[in-house]
């Protein structure tokens, strides 16, 4: 099974891919993750995404298509995953359906979380208290400021992406604002009805 969660920052795709790792056993490949871990190692790709991803925007096509590419080559990727934050852009979405078929694979679904805009800000902001909290450290775009920019990225490069798995049938929302276990159930009723031997 292999699945995408597509929604703004903020929207839970975080949780509910982690969510579905646990009941499925198959990985969450989150790009944010990876970039931030290359950031961390300070790989070649970590220092030039650093800034970028810093200031909210989006880190070039070309190189998380090739983070991508390399990732789902690994077992762990056999039966499937969950792409979480990735793709972002159109030609993100061309290069994972070139790469899946190059492959002979293709995706099952693409899964929208629905969100009301003006919700997101707060939950980044408890998820950067939360962080905090816990002695961990805290993202730094999870602000307020970088907020609003990493928000316009999403509805100038991502937001066509809802139009683009639309038109192929792949399509399927659920109400991001419910309580998470809801969220959680809607997705796993969809999944059910696609058929899906998860
Ligand atoms: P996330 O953890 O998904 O919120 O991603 C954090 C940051 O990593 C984003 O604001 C971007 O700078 C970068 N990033 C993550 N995934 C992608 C992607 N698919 N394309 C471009 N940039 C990305």
């Amino acid at each position: 099974m292999r699945l995408i969660l597509l929604g703004p920052p903020g929207a839970g795709k975080g949780t509910q891919a982690q969510r579905l790792v646990e009941k499925h056993g198959i990985p969450q490949l989150s790009t944010g993750d990876m970039l931030r871990a290359a950031v961390a190692a300070q790989t070649p790709v970590g220092v030039k995404a650093k800034a970028v991803m810093d200031a909210g925007e989006l880190v070039s096509d070309a190189i998380v298509n090739a983070i991508v590419a390399e990732r789902i080559d690994q077992p762990d990727c056999a039966n499937g995953f969950i792409l979480d934050g990735y793709p972002r852009t159109l030609p993100q979405a061309d290069a994972v359906g070139a790469m899946l078929d190059e492959r002979g694979l293709s995706l099952n679904t693409v899964i929208e979380l629905v969100v009301d805009d003006k919700a997101l800000v707060g939950r980044i902001l408890k998820r950067a208290e939360q962080a905090k909290a816990a002695g961990q450290a805290v993202r730094k775009d999870d602000n307020a400021e970088v907020f609003d920019e990493r928000l316009r990225e999403y509805y100038k490069k991502t937001a066509p992406l809802i139009g683009y798995y639309y038109a192929k049938g792949l399509l399927q929302t659920v109400d991001g604002m419910a309580e998470m276990d809801k969220v959680t159930a809607s997705i796993a009723a969809l999944l059910a009805k696609a058929g899906a031997k998860m």
